[in-house]
């Protein structure tokens, strides 16, 4: 069946590290033809044409008519797109719905990417497709890849939080990745990891993921004065330096430790390492950020845990000034 398949019609870059090629229960999907290193660029691409509205507005007339826009090359190619069964999708609109990337929220504008989007998805994966305020995405390997491993990106952005049951409903089909494979050790300590990783956002942030409060019979803090005193970013510096430290040991054990990660978390731990103003405190804090692993890290900052410090009340002020009244 994959020999007159229409993705093998697919043009690649000549310098591109990987093939097209069915995978096992997902389509097609790529992989790597030779070692990629991490940090190293694997694909940059161009949409073959791009929609200015947001995801759920956009029509199956929206779709055909930028469609008939396109050149005849890019009809052709935009034909060719074949659902995980390898028939053609129902509608354009599917098709455009299986086969683009958000690019701009604001304002919305979504793209068409052949090759990207035969990318599949892992939540531990080994790529990762950053956001971008252009038209070409680019996806970079987040853990050296070997040569004839399938190359994954993780479809959503808060999966890190998300037990395998909560990320099957979002995605609407069953991953089968490490983290996801039933009936496994790691898969338990994975739901267990990632509960705690929700948990503790939401003791530093005050706020769950959606950016909303938990009601009173919250699944995630149950502690109600506790659960308050998140809310009124009234935790202790020293109890969010353990927080977030803890967070980072975490996904560190869920292996989705890489580059693209630390770059979003690691500036805001540095200032929070920099605040304390108890001199004891602002000692072990910067002894903690010179361990070399998050786990040393971790384990030098809990002797913080239940000190408090001169700072604290202001912090909360501040906070409060940045985040809005409780
Ligand atoms: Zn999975």
């Amino acid at each position: 069946m994959s020999q007159n398949h229409p993705y093998l019609g697919l043009q690649l870059p000549s310098n591109a590290p990987f093939e097209l090629k069915p995978s096992h229960g997902k389509g097609w999907g790529a992989f790597a033809t030779r070692k990629i290193e991490r940090g190293a660029k694997i694909l940059e691409e161009k949409p073959l044409f791009v929609i200015r509205k947001h995801h759920d507005e956009i029509t199956e007339e929206d779709v055909r008519k930028t469609f008939q826009q396109s050149t005849p090359r890019g009809k052709q190619q935009f034909l060719s797109l074949r659902d995980n069964a390898a028939r053609p999708f129902s509608s354009m609109n599917y098709a455009f719905a299986e086969n683009s990337f958000a690019l701009s929220d604001n304002p919305p504008k979504h793209g068409l990417f052949l090759i990207h989007s035969r990318f599949n998805h892992s939540c531990i994966p080994n790529c990762n497709v950053p956001s971008t305020n252009g038209e070409i995405i680019a996806s970079f390997a987040t853990r050296d890849i070997v040569a004839g491993e399938e190359i994954t990106f993780c479809y959503n952005t808060d999966f890190e939080c998300r037990t395998r049951g909560d990320r099957h409903q979002v995605l609407r089909f069953t991953c089968e990745c490490k983290a996801c494979l039933p009936g496994t050790l790691f898969q338990q300590l994975s739901d267990t990891r990632r509960t705690l990783i929700r948990g503790l956002q939401y003791l530093t942030l005050g706020r769950d993921l959606d950016g909303q409060r938990q009601g009173s019979e919250s699944p995630i803090i149950i502690d109600s004065q506790l659960k308050k005193a998140a809310e009124n970013l009234a935790i202790q510096v020293s109890a969010r330096l353990v927080y977030n430290l803890l967070v980072m040991s975490l996904l560190d054990e869920e292996e989705l430790m890489n580059d693209f990660m630390i770059g979003r978390m690691y500036p805001g731990i540095l200032i929070l390492s920099t605040l304390f103003k108890t001199e004891g405190n602002a000692r072990l804090a910067r002894l903690a950020m010179e361990q070399k692993t998050w786990l040393e890290k971790l384990c030098v900052a809990f002797r913080l845990w239940g000190r408090g410090d001169v700072v604290d009340y202001g912090i909360a002020l501040q906070l409060r000034m940045i985040h809005g009244p409780s």
